[in-house]
C-alpha cells in the first residue's frame, strides 16, 4: 500500500444533526440562550429530556468502536428559546444562560465538539452500526431535477 493510500482522511463529525432541524419560530430572539461548557459535560443526557424544543443533541465521541467514550452534548443556539430547563437540570452545572448576543461568543469559546474530527473510516463504521445515512434528503430530488433538465435540453 502506498503512503497516500495509508493516510487517513479526516472528516468533520457530522452527528450534530440539530443543524438540519428548523430554527425556532418568531421574529424576536429570546433574552437568554443556553450554552454548554463542554469541558464539564459528562454526556449524562439529563438535560436532553427537559428541552421543549429539542435543541440539545448528544454527540458521540470520536471512537467508532466506543462512541460513548467522550460523548457530550451540543446546544443549537438557533433553536433554544431560553427556558432555562437545561441549566437547572444539569447535575454538573455546566450549562450557563447568557444574554442573547453574548451567547454566540460563549458558544465559540465553550462548545468545541463541532470542531472535533474523525477518520472517515470511523465515520463509515459508525454510520453502518447506527444504520444512518448522512446524505441530505434533497440530493435525490436534486439528481432527478438535474436529469430532467438534461433530458429537456
Ligand atoms: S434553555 Fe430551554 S430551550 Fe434552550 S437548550 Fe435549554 S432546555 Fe432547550
Ligand atoms: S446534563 Fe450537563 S453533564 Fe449531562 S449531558 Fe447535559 S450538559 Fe452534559
Amino acid at each position: 500500500m502506498s503512503e497516500i493510500e495509508e493516510r487517513e482522511v479526516i472528516v468533520e463529525n457530522p452527528y450534530h444533526t440539530a443543524r438540519f432541524k428548523p430554527v425556532r419560530k418568531g421574529k424576536k430572539p429570546p433574552k437568554l440562550i443556553a450554552v454548554v461548557h463542554q469541558s464539564g459535560c459528562t454526556g449524562c443526557e439529563v438535560c436532553i429530556a427537559g428541552c421543549p424544543v429539542d435543541s440539545i443533541e448528544l454527540v458521540p465521541g470520536p471512537d467508532a468502536n466506543n462512541p460513548q467514550f467522550q460523548q457530550m452534548v451540543e446546544i443549537d443556539l438557533a433553536r433554544c428559546i431560553g427556558c432555562q430547563n437545561c441549566s437547572h437540570d444539569c447535575p454538573w452545572e455546566t450549562i450557563t444562560m447568557y444574554e442573547h448576543n453574548d451567547s454566540f461568543t460563549a458558544w465559540g469559546n465553550e462548545t468545541i465538539k463541532s470542531e472535533l474530527y474523525m477518520p472517515s473510516s470511523d465515520l463509515e463504521k459508525m454510520n453502518d452500526k447506527n444504520g444512518i445515512s448522512l446524505e441530505p434528503e434533497s440530493t435525490e430530488a436534486e439528481a432527478t431535477e438535474s436529469q430532467a433538465t438534461e433530458t429537456d435540453a
